[in-house]
């Protein structure tokens, strides 16, 4: 294989990780090379009228990438740099993703390229339900269930469940997971994906026989899944040393109050505003001289240009993507275990699971029954990766393509080749 470079993309990436992993496992090359690309990407132009008259079009994607396991489910992006190969690579991500976690769901991702800042909520509004309508055909709740993503929130999803099911003529929740809960979303939804961070974060302080009252803590972020991740991991006893947003972030060496900061969600960019004794830059905040560093904003931010900086003895990946394959290589080298997004994340997708089983079955479950749940499938894809590490010369990363490969491959060999 080539060597990787910086500017590898998503799908680059992502097919590097996938070959890396079928190398130590028996496995048919055909599968492999089906799993290199994407079963179907619908591409679609959304014409939008903007609150000053003008009519702007956007192009918008949904790649869906295997369904062998079950429909496929993924996020729905709204971002400038969305692009047809960005969607099929994170598409592909969430297929492992939903075989680490053993639940019966495909992989599939979608997004369309604009900036939602530039847009008016109403603006939005008609951008959503527009796009909706464009990639009706190829969604559905046991075709491909949607979810939010970056630039998409709870409201998104409740405009996408809405035209759906105006034009179904039915009110059908389980199209799409990560709606509120009025209408069929799950509790507990919007905190999963930082959950799971925190709970393997933990289980990974434990396993390196680090205690987790001595540990210190920089999160990258403060979005739903870093201040979801930074809140748990503090009231759990780990001290939270530094956050940031977009502008930069806040350090104390003693410890962050990381309830008093508020997320992007509560507050936009107001990270900096908050009193301590220090600020720091994303950068510095990566590099700083911690027990754990989370990566939990955006993709790219690990690469080879600082992997010998960062002085974190582990890495938890709580963004999709934060490693490039060059840093990847170096923390190898290195031995800094880097705990992979497709494993640290996948609580988002497993409550998602849990939303469409209460929609399917039109019964909510409480937030202790989510929660709960969710640490026993989090406990359960530890293990399962934990045993592949442990028996295998390999990095956490490998292991966990490893464990959702085999699921993935195995079920390929038993459906078989149609026709
Ligand atoms: N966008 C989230 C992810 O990357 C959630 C996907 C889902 O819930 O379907 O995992």
């Amino acid at each position: 294989m080539e060597e990787p470079t910086e500017e590898e993309s998503a799908l680059e990436t992502a097919r590097r990780q996938l070959q890396h992993a079928a190398d130590h496992l028996n496995i048919d090359q055909h599968i492999v090379e089906r799993l290199k690309h994407p079963k179907k990407v619908q591409e679609v132009t959304v014409p939008v009228e903007r609150e000053n008259g003008d009519v702007e079009v956007y192009t918008g994607y949904r790649a869906q990438h295997d369904s062998v396991r079950g429909p496929f489910k993924g996020g729905l992006r709204y971002h400038p740099e969305v692009t047809r190969e960005e969607c099929v690579g994170l598409g592909m991500w969430m297929t492992w993703k939903c075989a680490v976690m053993d639940i019966p769901f495909g992989g599939a991702k979608g997004g369309i390229a604009v900036n939602p800042k530039d847009l008016t909520a109403d603006e939005k509004e008609q951008l959503t339900r527009r796009f909706t309508d464009e990639i009706r055909s190829v969604i559905g709740p046991t075709k491909d269930i949607p979810a939010p993503d970056m630039g998409t929130d709870p409201q998104t999803m409740a405009w996408l469940m809405d035209a759906y099911s105006i034009q179904e003529g039915e009110t059908i929740p389980g199209v799409v997971t990560g709606k509120p809960p009025i209408v069929g979303g799950s509790k507990g939804r919007d905190g999963a994906p930082g959950r799971s961070v925190a709970i393997i974060a933990r289980e990974a302080i434990d396993y390196y026989d680090k205690d987790i009252m001595e540990t210190d803590v920089a999160v990258q972020g403060y979005g739903s899944v870093a201040s979801n991740a930074a809140r748990l991991l503090d009231d759990w006893g780990a001290t939270v040393v530094a956050v940031s947003d977009v502008n930069g972030g806040v350090y104390d060496a003693n410890g962050l109050d990381t309830h008093a900061i508020p997320s992007h969600h509560e507050e936009p960019e107001a990270v900096m505003d908050h009193e301590a004794p220090k600020t720091v830059s994303n950068e510095e905040l990566l590099e700083l001289d911690v027990d754990v560093v989370i990566p939990a904003a955006i993709g790219n931010v690990l690469t080879a240009d600082n992997a010998n900086d960062i002085s974190a003895e582990i890495i938890i990946e709580g963004a999709n993507g934060p490693t490039t394959t060059a840093a990847s290589e170096i923390f190898a080298e290195r031995d800094i275990p880097v705990i992979p997004d497709i494993l640290a994340n996948a609580g988002g997708v497993t409550v998602s699971y849990f939303e469409w089983l209460q929609d399917i079955n039109r019964r909510s479950w409480s937030l202790e029954r989510v929660n709960d749940e969710l640490e026993k499938e989090m406990l359960a894809a530890w293990s399962d990766v934990r045993e592949e590490f442990d028996t295998r010369d390999v990095t956490w990363r490998d292991a966990a393509y490893i464990v959702a490969l085999s699921r993935i491959a195995e079920a390929h060999e038993i459906r078989g080749l149609w026709p």
